[in-house]
């Protein structure tokens, strides 16, 4: 195997690209050992072809966008290639638990991903990983396989969340295949390539916590330490500094998500990742009308994951991470009641998820309402726009994006507010909320244009509705992947106007409320 320095470009083949996969081997998460992961080669995939393929995410690797041409590519990026390879450099699953809806499920782990290896560009590393590339011993009761509909909506809202500016894993490439699956109806498979720094999970922790494996579960979280959140090192207690950085990096997450409608549909323990990057799309929904209690999953017909309850559902798995990490907290304290303050230690820093996501949140809206100071009636003002919102089902990106379309001044002709009243049944609510917003808009020293412009910046336009989606999917079903490859390229620029694109940022059709996503995929 021939292999290409990194300083001569961007790797244009997939034989470049295996060879760099294996220069960075060593020092991968793979090092932890055995009991954290089983090497074992892909399923092979009959007759795979390239769905999908992101540029971006490509460049964030050093990947040429060429690479894509290379003869090998699909076989390459679902796994077919990996059964030649030597058995240490062989693929590998990971072994996690975790708390699904809120109870202990026990053992999990990956049981339909395979981690190539690891990519080093410009200084960052990222891991590679196969979703779909066929059983593990983690799969249980499951095929090993994912369908195409979900490995296009994994793509696309990886692409969506990344380019919103939220922390996600990244998405290179789908690759498809004639093999089917049963789900609730016969669909076809697919390989997703995804990307991230690390798949590390809450569940890795709890894994090793449940099964009384110390030295392992110390192994893990030096790991993550050593490789993300090194400034860990310096603290009294190092392990409890790293559960202050994760429950930081959630809060920061969660705050992104409630500010933009996003609903994840499945934050179980093992969903939730390490460095607070949105992990494992599946039932995820971008809310259409506004309700705070939007269930995107069907299969969650109690609404733990519904949009108002995240919040809680990170902190309530956030107290699980904590749970899993105390055998390794207050070694600085002297054996005698150290129990006690470990635990003491942990619930302070677990009330910190509360004094970072509140504040955090805030801050969004109020940019999102265009408010470039802060002022004691703001809350109020906020809520009473929910309320509103939540009473009419007004949509929740137009509305803000139509709200810095909205003049300080009251206009003359009152059909210049009827972007952001058309949006509302009850207008005259509206208008009242709007009167109110005016007044707090004239305390401001900022003019129109300039809260306009700030507010464009972060109240997105286009954002992935599940029609969107949906439309790309009945596409690809019939081989063309414009569609989806047409939606990508709008929800890179979320923020932009982009004439032309209307359609994209237009309220859901009707038949949009029929949608329905579950835990299947
Ligand atoms: P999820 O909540 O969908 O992320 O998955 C929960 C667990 O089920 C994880 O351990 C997954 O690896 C596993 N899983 C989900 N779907 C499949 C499948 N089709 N085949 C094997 N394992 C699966
Ligand atoms: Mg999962």
């Amino acid at each position: 195997m021939s292999f290409s320095p990194r300083s001569t470009g961007l790797l244009q083949s997939i034989e470049q690209v295996q060879a760099a996969l294996s220069q960075t081997r060593e020092e991968a998460f793979a090092q932890l050992g055995p009991a954290f992961l089983t090497r074992l080669p892909a399923t092979p995939l009959p007759a795979p072809y390239a769905a999908g393929f992101s540029a971006q995410t490509a460049a964030l690797l050093g990947f040429d966008p060429a690479l894509a041409q290379d003869p090998g590519f699909a076989d390459f990026f679902c796994g077919n290639t990996t059964r030649a390879w030597p058995p240490e450099a062989l693929p590998y699953a990971s072994v996690y638990s975790g708390h699904q809806f809120g109870v202990w499920a026990g053992q999990l782990g990956d049981g339909r991903a395979l981690n190539l290896g690891e990519i080093s560009h410009d200084g960052q590393r990222y891991e590679l990983q196969l979703k779909g590339a066929g059983r593990t011993p983690y799969s249980r009761m499951g095929d090993g396989r994912a369908v195409l509909r979900s490995s296009i909506r994994e793509y696309l809202c990886s692409e969506a969340m990344h380019h919103l500016g939220i922390p996600t894993t990244r998405a290179l490439c789908v690759i498809g295949s004639d093999q089917t699956v049963w789900r609730e109806t016969q669909e076809s498979t697919a390989v997703v390539t995804r990307v991230a720094p690390s798949f590390v999970r809450f569940g890795h922790f709890e894994h090793f916590a449940a099964n009384d494996l110390p030295t392992e579960l110390q192994a893990l979280a030096d790991h993550v330490i050593a490789r993300f959140y090194p400034a860990c090192t310096q603290a009294d207690d190092p392990y409890l500094a790293l559960l202050q950085a994760v429950v930081e990096a959630t809060a920061d997450l969660l705050a992104q998500w409630q500010a933009v409608g996003f609903c994840h549909g499945v934050m179980n323990t093992d969903n939730l990742s390490l460095l607070g990057l949105t992990i494992d799309y599946g039932p995820f929904g971008f809310m259409d009308g506004f309700d705070a209690g939007f269930i995107c999953n069907h299969s969650d017909t109690q609404g733990r994951y519904a949009y108002r309850q995240q919040p809680q559902a990170a902190y309530w798995s956030l107290f699980r991470l904590a749970q899993a990490l105390l055998p390794l907290f207050g070694r600085q304290y002297p054996e005698t009641g150290r129990e006690e303050r470990v635990i003491e230690d942990a619930q302070r820093v677990l009330e910190t998820f509360k004094t970072r996501f509140g504040p955090a949140l805030a801050a969004r809206i109020q940019a999102k309402l265009g408010l470039a100071t802060t002022q004691p009636g703001d809350t109020a003002l906020v809520e009473r726009l929910f309320e509103i919102m939540q009473a009419s089902r007004a949509d929740f990106t137009l509305t803000f994006r139509h709200l810095a379309r909205l003049a300080k001044r009251p206009p003359a002709d009152a059909s210049a507010d009827a972007p952001v009243r058309d949006l509302f049944l009850d207008r005259a609510a509206c208008d009242a909320w709007l009167t109110e917003y005016r007044t707090r808009l004239a305390s401001e020293t900022r003019d129109d244009a300039a809260r306009a412009n700030a507010m464009n910046q972060v109240n997105p336009r286009y954002v992935l509705r599940n029609h969107l989606a949906q439309n790309a999917i009945l596409r690809a079903e019939e081989q063309d992947f414009s569609e989806m490859e047409r939606l990508a390229a709008v929800l890179r620029h979320p923020f932009d106007e982009q004439p032309g694109q209307e359609a994209y940022a237009a309220l859901p059709p009707d038949w949009a409320a029929t949608l329905t996503v579950s835990c299947s995929s």
